[in-house]
């Protein structure tokens, strides 16, 4: 498609979700979209891969209604103010109007707090740790970009609840190692994890925590946020316990979204080339394609050796296509290219009569002949040496976008050069907005946060907005 990504990252990244077949934008309703098989088949390995962390840190699945009664929504106040504006409403149920509306879930606490309430009794309930995994409907206005931003999208939400302070916030940093097990370990996507400033945090938390990456145009992606709710919502929903000396106490609580549809866009463009899509091995819907090279006298000597290799190849529990169609060689490369099978097998009779096979690697390019015997076991290697190539370019792409400045001309400048620009701040706190809001009017930059866990402090520096001695450093970048 020859569109380079990094220069014109909108033109690609539409490009490829489109050729590679991975949604429909022609569905009726504005904003929704059709999420089309092949980005499914990788999405539901993603879910199943982050189920499992889930599950592995004491998480249990359920399933809670989609529809909120509005006096649900309406109880935690800066919930509600938080996410009225963007909310689906059911007022009708057949012919008749529903005595209260009912909302479509935006997010799931208040459907699934009011039942949680009815749960926990006492110290033997917790820790509660729950995930659902759904799709939520919010009503954005902003623009919608297949993946990135849609009024439907596909995610996880874990509502965790504990008796102590000390117990939520271990929650909080155990939800980030997940987020780097799966997310970077494995999808090979990096990212740096902020603790929000009090001005962007989510409605009814104390503190919001997020994980965020860089796309190819150095545009900042949220990807997983968990949030620390604190008490809010167990005082909203009546959440408690009953403790070790027969007093009443509220909950603390915590929640965790890592948007699964979201996490899917940042793979694409994380891994992404100018001929397509690059995927893990994990996550491909087909992992070996099969092109035979024929003519027609040959046709059925060739077919034969491809059957037996896909044969093989398939019992070694690999997920394989062998392409029959009519298209030309050329045109199959291009197509599976395109869909990002990390390894393509050519074979034809001049082939067979060398005892080899080529084998091209998607990520990389690279052709090796392999003899037919040994093909099982070379192809066995890739998924490992494929996400280690992987995980590192996008390491090393990713460490190169960090910059640092001390003024906002200089802040200006970095933001042309890097994805992320650390600056001393004078604070995190609600008081620092107005600065927040100056630097986002010079340099259409958002303060993402400071580093969760850094110890890093300003000593002298003064506050790139206001001059006043800054306290913290905060990381600025532009966003989606
Ligand atoms: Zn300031």
């Amino acid at each position: 498609m020859n569109i380079d990504k990094a220069k014109d990252f909108s033109e690609w990244y539409n490009t490829i979700t489109k050729e590679a077949e991975l949604c429909d934008l022609r569905y009726h309703v504005k904003g929704f979209i059709v999420f089309m098989p092949w980005s499914v088949m990788a999405m539901k390995r993603m879910y199943a891969m982050y189920e499992q962390a889930l599950e592995r840190n004491g998480h249990v699945p359920a399933w809670f209604p989609a529809l909120i009664p509005e006096s649900f929504l309406m109880k935690e106040k800066e919930h509600v103010e938080g996410f009225a504006p963007e909310v689906f409403w059911v007022t009708k149920a057949g012919l008749n109007d529903l005595e209260e509306r009912l909302a479509m879930r935006p997010t799931s606490e208040t459907a699934i707090y009011s039942m949680y309430s009815l749960w926990i009794h006492g110290l033997k309930d917790l820790p509660l740790k729950i995930y659902h995994s759904s799709q939520v409907w919010r009503y954005e206005t902003k623009a919608t970009k297949p993946f990135i931003r849609s009024r439907e999208f596909h995610w996880i939400e874990a509502h965790d609840v504990f008796a102590t302070e000390a117990d939520a916030m271990a929650q909080v940093r155990q939800d980030m190692e997940m987020a780097e097990e799966v997310i970077h370990q494995k999808f090979g996507i990096p990212f740096l994890f902020f603790r929000r400033p009090q001005w962007d945090k989510f409605a009814g938390a104390v503190d919001t925590f997020a994980a965020d990456t860089l796309l190819p145009d150095r545009r900042t992606l949220q990807l997983p946020s968990t949030h620390m709710l604190g008490q809010n919502f167990a005082k909203s929903f009546n959440v408690k316990y009953t403790d070790a000396k027969g007093e009443e106490q509220f909950c603390w609580q915590t929640t965790y979204g890592p948007a699964i549809s979201r996490i899917y866009a940042a793979l694409i463009a994380t891994h992404g080339d100018e001929r397509g899509l690059v995927l893990p091995f994990e996550l491909a819907p087909v992992q070996v394609v099969i092109v035979p090279i024929v003519k027609a006298e040959n046709r059925e000597k060739v077919m034969g050796k491809c059957k037996g290799v896909e044969k093989q190849l398939v019992s070694a529990s690999l997920r394989v296509k062998l392409d029959d169609s009519e298209n030309s060689p050329g045109f199959k490369y291009n197509q599976w290219e395109m869909k990002g099978v990390p390894v393509r097998i050519e074979i034809g009779e001049r082939d067979m009569e060398s005892g080899t096979a080529m084998v091209v690697r998607r990520d990389t390019k690279e052709k090796t002949k392999i003899k037919f015997d040994s093909l099982e076991s070379e192809i066995a290697k890739l998924p490992k040496s494929t996400l280690a190539n992987l995980v590192s370019k996008a390491d090393e792409w990713f460490k190169a976008q960090m910059g640092e400045a001390d003024s906002m001309d200089a802040l200006a400048g970095e933001l042309e050069k890097h994805g992320f620009v650390r600056v001393p701040f004078c604070t995190d706190q609600k008081e620092g907005e107005k600065c927040a809001d100056a630097v986002k009017e010079k340099t259409h930059a958002n303060m993402r946060g400071s580093l969760f866990d850094s110890k890093d402090a300003p000593k002298s520096e003064k506050c790139v907005a206001c001059g006043k001695k800054a306290e913290i450093y905060l990381y600025a970048a532009r966003q989606y």
